[in-house]
């Protein structure tokens, strides 16, 4: 607890010297018993993390977040979550540039500058997220999946659902709930829905497979018969560096088994002579 108190005397303190809020030996306690209580929760919402022997420091350990911006006197903070991840952990291909309060600091004040509650993302998904915390008004729902604390289970969950229609490629992911406990496959569907990721995923799919194009259709030129076998490869290569459940993953998987696109994979990804045109 050394460096989250060292934080949290820099989040107080001027520059000068000056405390912006003269924090009491009682409150500092209290502060470092609510991260620990958070941990314990594993990031999860409670009353308790809200203590009201907090009530006149919160409002200012909302406001020093201020200092975990560029420029600020918790900079570091900020650059050394937003080095520890090159992918934002909810859509999985957006860049972290934001920290996402995982549990807003609107409410939970005193978790402002908690680095676990701050989790790397990128923008659009911070801000499609917004406020997500079950029993919080218009945005209640199951709360989205902590990139922290939720152990997810060995198991393939998101599946690709492939579909050809008039040559071109649509897919649409969905939650297979069938391996999962319900909690949280609501929650892994509401964050599907919530962060809009089947929208987003469309144009990464496009990208990602045309970066794919040329090795697929050699391949498929070459060994015909081994052509699924290839993909189901390919994926389990991701799966090592992103996860079973990461997107490309699955959808990896549902190419493999699809007939219509192990047959004729150039009708989606366009001929090689196209490629040289
Ligand atoms: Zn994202």
């Amino acid at each position: 607890m050394g460096d989250l108190d060292q934080s949290l005397t820099s989040a107080l303190t001027l520059a000068n010297g000056n405390a912006v809020y003269p924090l009491s030996a009682v409150e500092r306690a209290a502060i470092l018993a609510v991260y620990e209580l958070y941990d314990a929760l594993l990031g999860q919402p409670d009353a308790a993390l809200t203590p009201a022997d907090l009530n006149a420091a919160r409002p200012y350990l909302q406001a020093a977040y201020d200092q975990v911006q560029i420029g600020g006197r918790l900079a570091r903070l900020r650059e050394r979550l937003l080095a520890s991840t090159d992918q934002c952990p909810y859509c999985g291909f957006g860049e972290p540039r934001d920290l996402d309060h995982y549990l807003p600091r609107s409410v939970y004040g005193d978790l402002a500058i908690y680095p676990r509650n701050l989790v790397p993302s990128c923008s659009p998904c911070n801000n499609a997220k917004r406020t997500v915390v079950p029993g919080l008004g218009p945005a209640e729902g199951p709360g989205l999946i902590h990139a922290y604390f939720q152990a997810l289970p060995d198991a393939d969950f998101l599946k690709a659902d492939v579909a050809f229609v008039a040559g071109a490629l649509e897919v649409c992911f969905e939650i297979d709930a069938t391996q999962l406990d319900a909690g949280l496959a609501a929650k892994l569907q509401f964050q599907l829905d919530r962060l809009k990721l089947n929208a987003r995923y469309r144009g990464q799919i496009n990208i990602f497979l045309s970066e794919q194009r040329t090795a697929m259709l050699m391949f498929r030129e070459l060994e015909a018969a081994l052509f699924s076998q290839y993909l189901v490869k390919c994926a389990g290569d991701l799966a090592a560096r992103f996860g079973r459940n990461d997107w490309r993953v699955a959808l990896l998987r549902a190419l493999s088994s699809n007939a219509d696109f192990c047959a004729a994979p150039q009708d989606y990804l366009g001929s090689q002579q196209a490629e040289a045109a």
